[in-house]
């Protein structure tokens, strides 16, 4: 934060700390925009969704992982919150677990679509349908490369395929959103500003008549998201892709921005 200071910025401020809603709970930072809060394993401890309230229906961003527990405490926001409107988009900001797990069980329960950026919808897709059993040659001989022991490599295939197990079934078909796009939702303009590094098209979504931006796993306070090389594309450089959008992220925001980050 000194960094920032010195930059001419002011320091982060946490507006809602002493708000934080328990699973199964809301909370309204904005007008129409509500905090829900689902429990995760680890570190992480949970991820920060929103719900908004759209007009004749409700728009979910961002979903939890894959569980009975997450469908409770849905089921429960959804008793307690919707005014009898029903739900009719989930907005994924990109394709990990805990952003997409339950998309594809709340499309199903609504009837209503996805709507993802579209390299995240495609390698969600790819990514779920990979078994335990199929580890790839090309991987191992990546990460032996990368200096993996045997021991982490046979890790590596311990957990290769378990990405499916955490996200429910993608519907065939999605909305894409792309850079630049403007949403309309609950009678306001939003932006979707698009950011690499951490995914391949992560989606954050700004509002200016709200000056907030839903930030997902791109714009993190406290901790930096995971920014990796994959076997995938062993040339790639995330790291460059990461800062170059974290720039133009700071410069075509204004200042004085409500920031609702996915996790902290
Ligand atoms: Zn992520």
């Amino acid at each position: 934060m000194d960094s920032t200071s010195r930059r001419g910025f002011d320091p982060l401020t946490y507006k809602f700390e002493e708000h934080r809603p328990r699973p199964g709970e809301a909370f309204e930072v904005a007008d129409g925009i509500w905090w829900i809060c689902m429990p995760m394993p680890g570190r992480l401890d949970h991820i920060n969704l929103w719900l908004l309230n759209d007009g004749e229906g409700w728009t979910i961003i961002d979903t939890g992982l894959h569980n009975e527990e997450g469908k409770k405490h849905w089921r429960r926001i959804f008793d307690k919150y919707l005014d009898g409107k029903p739900v009719t988009r989930v907005i994924a900001t990109h394709l990990h677990p805990d952003h997409t797990g339950l998309a594809g069980w709340l499309v199903s329960e609504w009837d209503c679509q996805l709507w993802m950026s579209r390299a995240d919808f495609y390698m969600c897709k790819v990514m779920s349908a990979a078994r335990p059993a199929d580890v790839p040659e090309d991987a191992i001989r990546f990460y032996r490369r990368a200096g993996f022991t045997e021991e982490r490599l046979d890790r590596y295939r311990q957990r290769f395929g378990q990405f499916g197990a955490r996200v429910s079934s993608l519907p065939a078909g999605y909305r894409r959103i792309s850079d630049g796009q403007y949403l309309e939702i609950g009678g306001r303009e939003w932006r979707a500003v698009i950011g690499h590094g951490h995914a391949p098209e992560h989606v954050c979504l700004y509002c200016p008549e709200l000056k907030l931006i839903i930030g997902g796993d791109q714009l993190l306070p406290k901790i930096t998201p995971n920014v990796s090389v994959q076997p995938s594309e062993p040339l790639a450089n995330p790291l460059r892709e990461w800062i170059v959008s974290c720039e133009r992220f700071r410069e075509m925001l204004p200042p004085n921005l409500l920031v609702l980050p996915a996790h902290e």
